[in-house]
Parts: structure tokens; sequence; C-alpha cells
């Protein structure tokens, strides 16, 4: 396994689980990872409204997410704070609570596995949400989506896979990945590693390393921004579609999207919108102090859907997500036995392979 953010180390864990003994190599400091600086949302509404496949892959993995949860606290005594109590999509306008409505009849429609949702008009969501400002003209409530710690799935994720046999080496980057007779040959600073198969999870690295080995990951930095609040008293029990408030009490605000290169900083006005935004919609917020904020990089494909692809000799993989929180327990379970017997080769996998971005228009 090359990458251990929260993609690499979920397959690790997968791996691990199922008997196998998983090399998990990780970049360190130095790399760009959005497994630390995201958001923590196990999020189903909208998901694959551009590739309907894609709505159900994130509805299935949000459905095993209690399940995953026990399992992975029973190998590593950690608690990931998940809770799905269901989210609101917040919106602004009656023409937005109207076209995101549409949207979302149209996706289920669509979809295999159906996800409950409902349009909640202001004075009903003032009723469900005592602390929501007036300027919110309603929301979409699915009962579906969650939230979780990324930071604790990412730890029990990674001392999961070594609890049950799997090696982890951080600071060990793959500089260059050949195959060779006997499988791939791994380049790292600290000499060569030989493996029967490689899966490639490098989060923005993989653009760099899926050609080498005859693969393709047109994946790009899409930079978010992130605030964090003190703790104050519980005033949101549900998720939201850009604020949140973690069982510690500080609240998360972001959805700020930015084409910045690779520059993981922050910038005063998208913070100052972000936090504009959160105090329009929950007025209580205004007297509240951030204590921390930072920018991160999504790894985005040019349709935001996952790539899934292997090679036709079986030895080579490469896996790129931009929501690997919410898929995580796909990405332990389903796709491990995937890896583990007839490949990506199969037609659940066909609609994520990279090939659906050469197609020609008619
Ligand atoms: C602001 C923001 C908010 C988000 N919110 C959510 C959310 O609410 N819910 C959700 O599901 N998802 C969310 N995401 C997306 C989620 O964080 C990513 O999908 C997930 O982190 C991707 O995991 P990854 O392992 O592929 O990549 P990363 O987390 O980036 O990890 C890649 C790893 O590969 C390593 N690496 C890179 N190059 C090499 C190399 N050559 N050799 C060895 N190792 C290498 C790096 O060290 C790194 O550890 C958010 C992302 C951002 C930026």
């Amino acid at each position: 396994m090359v990458g251990g953010g929260i993609v690499g180390a979920a397959i690790a864990y997968g791996l691990a689980r199922a008997g196998e003994k998983p090399l998990l190599l990780d970049e360190g400091d130095v790399a760009h990872r959005a497994a630390r600086g995201n958001f923590g949302n196990v999020w189903v509404q909208g998901k694959g409204a551009g590739l309907t496949p894609y709505a159900d892959l994130s509805r299935r993995a949000a459905n095993d997410w209690a399940e995953f949860t026990r399992e992975i606290e029973a190998v590593t005594d950690t608690d990931l704070h998940f809770r799905r109590p269901g989210a609101f999509y917040l919106c602004f306008s009656a023409e937005d609570l109207e076209k995101r409505g549409e949207m979302m009849a149209r996706l289920d429609a669509a979809a295999t596995i159906k996800s409950r949702f409902e349009v909640v008009e202001a004075a009903e969501l003032k009723r469900r949400l005592p602390a929501i400002g007036p300027e919110v003209a309603g929301a979409i409530f699915s009962p579906d989506d969650g939230t979780a710690n990324p930071l604790r799935l990412l730890r029990a994720l990674i001392s999961g896979t070594v609890a049950l046999g799997g090696t982890y080496l951080p600071r060990q980057p793959a500089e260059k990945v050949a195959f060779s007779a006997s499988g791939v040959t791994i380049d790292t600073p600290r000499g060569k590693i030989e493996a029967e198969r490689v899966v490639l999870a490098a989060g923005l690295g993989n653009a760099r390393l899926a050609p080498l080995l005859g693969l393709d990951a047109p994946v790009r930095p899409v930079r978010g921004q992130i605030l964090v609040t003190e703790k104050v008293r519980p005033f949101l029990a549900y998720g939201t579609n850009f604020i949140r408030q973690t069982l510690e009490g500080g609240c998360m605000f972001g959805e700020s999207s930015e084409d910045a290169g690779f520059d993981e900083g922050t910038t005063l006005p998208v913070l100052r919108e972000t936090a504009r935004r959160a105090v329009t919609a929950f007025p209580l917020l205004r007297h509240v102090q951030v204590v921390r904020a930072w920018g991160a990089l999504r790894i985005m494909s040019p349709d935001g859907a996952p790539i899934y692809q292997q090679t036709d000799d079986g030895r080579a993989f490469v896996v790129s997500v931009h929501s690997g929180v919410t898929l995580a327990p796909f990405h332990a379970g389903p796709l491990v036995e995937a890896l583990r017997g007839d490949g990506f080769a199969t037609p659940a996998y066909r609609p994520f392979s990279p090939e659906r971005f050469h197609v020609q228009a008619a």
C-alpha cells in the first residue's frame, strides 16, 4: 500500500482484518494530507448527482458505518465519535431550497439504494433547530447523514492495521514504482521494496505515481478552509453541510472550495465569509471565539467521483476519492474483497474507471 491517509489506511486495515499482511508506506509531515484536515461528515445528501453509482456507493458506506465503528472500536479501543442523527442541508433562499429538493428527488429516483429525505420549511426548521437564524429559508433533512472524528478514525485505522499484523512505515515515501519480474518494485529513500502487488492510495500523490504503472489518476487539489471555535454548550445535535458541533463542544465551520494549487494556507476573505455564513445560520455564534483555522486540499477528480482502476494483470491498483471518511467502511470491506478476488475488472467498478474522462463527446 502506498499512502497512509484515510483511504490507504482503511484498505490496509481491511486487508489485515482479512488475514493479509499489508505493508503501508506513508510520506510524512511534508505531504499534503487531506485525512488530517477534513470536516468529518459521513455525508450522503447529493452525492452522486453526476454519477449515480457513486450515490449508491456513498449510501451503502454510510449504512455500514455503525457496524464498522463497532468492529474497529473493539479492535482498537478507540471511540470514533460516530453519530448518525441525520443532517440538514441549509438553504438561504426559497429558490435554493426548491432546486435542492428537486435535485434530491431526481437523484433518489435514479439510485438503487434509497435514501430518505424531506424538505423542511423555515417554520418547521425553527422548531427542530431553535438556534437557527431568520435568514435561513429552510433545509433538506436526511436521517442518513452522520459525523465522525476523522483524526480518531485515521489513528484507529493505522493502529488496527498494526494490531492485526500489518506494518506501517511512516516517513517512507514511494519515490518510484515500476513493474519487476516478481511483481512491483517500490523505491524509497531507505531502499527498494519488492511486492507482489501494489495499491496506490497516495491522495494527490497518485497523479504522479499512477502513470508510472500505466494507470491514470487525474486528480487536482481543491482547497477547503475550516474554522474551529472554543467549546460551547451543546446547541446543534445534528450535522449540517457546513457547521457541526463536535462532541467536545467546539464548532467547525467550512464549505469553501478554491483552486489554489498546492497552497494549504488560509486567507482572510474566505475565513471572514465562512464565519459570516455560520453566524447568519446560527446567530448565537456571534460571540463565540474562533481558536483555530486551517486549509487542506481535497483530492478532486474531474467529475468529483472516485477513481478505481487496476492494470490488466492485477498487479497494480489505484484508488482516489474525495470523501474518504464517508467511504471508509466500503474501502475496508467490499473493496478489500474485490482486491482479494476479481479486482476492479467487474461491472460494479466499471463506472469508476478513469476511462470515463476520455470518452469523446458524440
Ligand atoms: C477541507 C476538507 C474537508 C473534507 N471533508 C470531508 C468530509 O466531511 N467527509 C469526507 O468523507 N471527506 C472529506 N474530505 C475528504 C477526505 O479528507 C479525503 O477524501 C481523504 O482524506 C482522502 O484520503 P487519502 O488517503 O486518499 O488522501 P490523503 O488523506 O491526502 O492521504 C494521502 C497520504 O498519502 C501519503 N503520500 C503521498 N505521496 C506519497 C508517496 N509518494 N509515498 C507514500 N505516501 C505518500 C501522504 O503522506 C498522505 O498521508 C475533506 C477534505 C478536505 C480537504
